[in-house]
């Protein structure tokens, strides 16, 4: 691949056509279903796959053998399929998605979710780096390798809806598509993120999930507090000790010996590596309030337990008035949605199945105590190099940005690539993505770091030719 051409054109696509069509893309609301039941009805996500689809048909017009399908199974969320033929007699499949996470409040003035702006090489709004790109970016690289005359596999690329809902409509999609889909030696994620916005970062693992809600009632209706504290034990208290079950409150370690694992000692290493290149920028990346420390200062540790060790968050409350509103009042009831992050080789369904066990066993007082699972997801780790690519990463990262490329586990998950790994054992994996020093994808200000996007495209371009030519 002549790496200055493709730059050239893979420069030009991004300016004149991904950058446009990810601006109006940003506009619509498409919400994941899991936070937009209605997702159907509103007509979003048909808005964004049909946009998706007319741009990506249009690109691969005069591709000889190329095509699109928007494929539907009833009663789920579509899909858009892109099939591309190749020179060398292999598959490779490049995965992306194009439904989005709910708004989430603290927008910065004259930004939104929905409002695209593009200001100083960033274009924010919803979606955009989370992983909107994704469809153009593959699309683009391939087409760079085809202007130039450079030979590739078989690629397809598979755009799915439902992605920040736990992919629970893709297994149904992948069995139904799987002869079309081929055996891939080469899976290529840009869902994921980097640690800087000066290399390619390759992702090697990826943290599973599990969750859900937790519903504490102690009363049938509110009373005064005056009166029924010190004999109604508080829906608050109880649903703090049952947290402290599975939590350690003061470490924020979890409890359960059962939800963590051997680290294996090449991640450690690993670990250590992009400890040393990052120094603070482990931390420094997240906006914290002035006077607030991180939760150790070894950078290795901090990065092993945002990627190998398990994590409860509490992402959502339920059950108290705002606080101008709150009277005293000893509250009928308090619930809690719980978001556990696991380890990337534990048994996410196993993990789930015992944390509900754990938390509702012997409900203290004899309080109505619940915990609805959500769909869980077991996390991933990347089978071992091959030496072709561990030699293309560098390459492609050396054609991007001028720099060897690093690795690293991610914090994150992306369902998916569990169900690859499995089907899959022999493919080589690229995950990749923009999601870099305060994109905050899933927060506010979310946005897509423009250069960091054409360079991943360029570094796809490479990692494709040195597939085909391996
Ligand atoms: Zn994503």
């Amino acid at each position: 691949m002549q790496v200055a051409a493709a730059k050239a054109f893979i420069g030009r696509m991004w300016d004149e056509e991904v950058i446009p069509e990810l601006t109006r893309y940003i506009r619509i609301p498409n919400k994941s279903p899991a936070f937009d039941p209605d997702w159907a009805e509103h007509g979003y996500m048909d808005a964004a796959t049909a946009q998706f689809a007319a741009w990506a048909s249009k690109a691969i017009t005069g591709i000889d053998g190329a095509a699109l399908d928007v494929v539907r199974l009833e009663g789920r969320t579509p899909v858009i399929l892109i099939e591309i033929p190749g020179e060398a007699d292999d598959d490779v499949l490049l995965y992306g998605h194009l439904d989005k996470q709910p708004e989430m409040t603290g927008w910065s003035e004259g930004l939104g979710p929905w409002i695209p702006v593009l200001k100083d090489g960033r274009l924010y709004g919803r979606g955009g780096a989370d992983d909107g790109y994704a469809m153009f970016g593959a699309l683009s690289a391939i087409l760079a390798l085809k202007a130039q005359g450079v030979r590739h596999a078989r690629c397809r690329i598979l755009i799915e809806a439902c992605e920040e809902s736990g992919s629970y409509d893709l297994p149904a999609y992948v069995d139904h598509l799987a002869p079309r889909l081929g055996r891939p030696s080469l899976v290529v994620c840009l869902d994921s993120g980097c640690a800087n916005y000066d290399q390619l970062w390759l992702t090697t693992s990826l943290r599973g999930m599990a969750g859900g809600a937790l519903k504490v009632e102690v009363l049938t209706e509110g009373v005064h507090s005056g009166d029924a504290s010190g004999i109604v034990p508080s829906s608050f208290r109880i649903l703090r000790s049952l947290i402290s079950r599975v939590e350690d409150e003061a470490s924020g370690e979890l409890r359960l010996p059962e939800l963590s694992v051997q680290v294996p000692p090449g991640r450690i290493a690993e670990a250590k590596a992009a400890a040393a290149a990052l120094g603070s920028a482990v931390w420094d990346k997240f906006p914290f309030v002035s006077g607030m420390r991180p939760m150790g200062d070894e950078p290795a540790e901090l990065i092993l337990n945002r990627t190998w060790r398990p994590t409860l968050s509490i992402t959502g409350l339920e059950g108290a008035p705002e606080i101008q509103s709150a009277g005293n009042v000893l509250r009928p009831a308090t619930a809690a949605k719980l978001s556990f992050r696991l380890p990337p080789t534990l048994d996410a369904d196993k993990a789930g199945a015992l944390i509900k066990q754990t938390l509702e066993a012997k409900p203290p007082y004899g309080a109505h105590v619940s915990f609805t699972l959500e769909q869980s997801a077991s996390g991933w780790d990347a089978p071992p190099l091959a030496p072709w690519l561990r030699a293309s990463i560098d390459r492609a990262s050396e054609a991007a940005f001028g720099r060897p490329a690093a690795l690293m586990g991610e914090g994150g998950s992306i369902p998916f690539m569990g169900m690859l790994g499995e089907k899959f054992p022999d493919a080589q994996f690229v995950i990749t993505g923009v999601l870099g020093p305060h994109s905050n994808a899933h927060g506010p200000n979310e946005f897509l770091h423009v250069d960091m996007g054409k360079g991943v495209t360029l570094a796809v371009a490479q990692v494709l030719a040195d597939h085909a030519a391996r």
